[in-house]
């Protein structure tokens, strides 16, 4: 059994939170996940297979793991809040084309209590700006747009927030954010 196997069953026997298995596919969908997820791209990512499940749901557990020190929330993302099962020190590079996040290891921080000497420090995350190696070097980079598909029409709009309703067939609530395979 690996470390982090044998970590999430001691989050299990040692809280008081009522596990249903939807609580569990998403404390397993966490488990070694390295795209620091939001909340929205959990419950994309499980809505198929538990139809009952909320945004609710997921943020609920979302900050009993916070809580609990399991999970780590990272602030690189200002449309979404974005979450770290991954708790040993590290930093993000975000790319401010594609929203990906990367991790960034073995980078040390300076003593941060030098310049915060009436503080004191909870957390210090660095965030670094990047195009990541799929961005970089495109042409035509509109930096904070993304691409949005309807999932009924099939038409791409690209748009610096979500719109509401699809342009072309103006139904609503069915864009998506748009992965072109890059
Ligand atoms: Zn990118
Ligand atoms: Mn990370």
């Amino acid at each position: 059994m690996t470390n982090k196997k044998f970590l999430f069953i001691i989050i299990l026997m040692r809280t008081k939170i009522k596990w249903t298995p939807q609580r569990l596919a998403i404390l397993k969908y966490l488990e070694g996940n390295k795209s620091h997820p939001s909340a929205e791209d959990i419950y994309e990512a499980l809505c198929g297979d538990y139809p009952t499940m909320s945004v609710a749901t997921v943020y609920n557990v979302l900050e009993f793991l916070k809580r609990t020190g399991k999970v780590r929330e990272i602030y690189v993302d200002s449309d979404k809040r974005r979450f770290d099962p991954d708790l040993t020190p590290h930093h993000h590079a975000v790319c401010i084309n594609c929203g990906k996040i990367f991790d960034i290891l073995d980078l040390e921080l300076p003593d941060l209590k030098k310049y915060t000497k009436d503080f004191d420090i909870i957390d210090a995350q660095l965030t670094i700006y990047v195009f990541c190696d799929n961005c970089k070097g495109k042409e035509e980079l509109k930096i904070g747009f993304k691409e949005y598909e309807c999932t009924k029409c099939g038409t791409v709009r690209t748009a610096k927030h979500k719109p509401q309703k699809c342009p072309a067939c103006g139904s609503r609530g069915f864009l998506k954010e748009y992965k072109s395979n890059q």
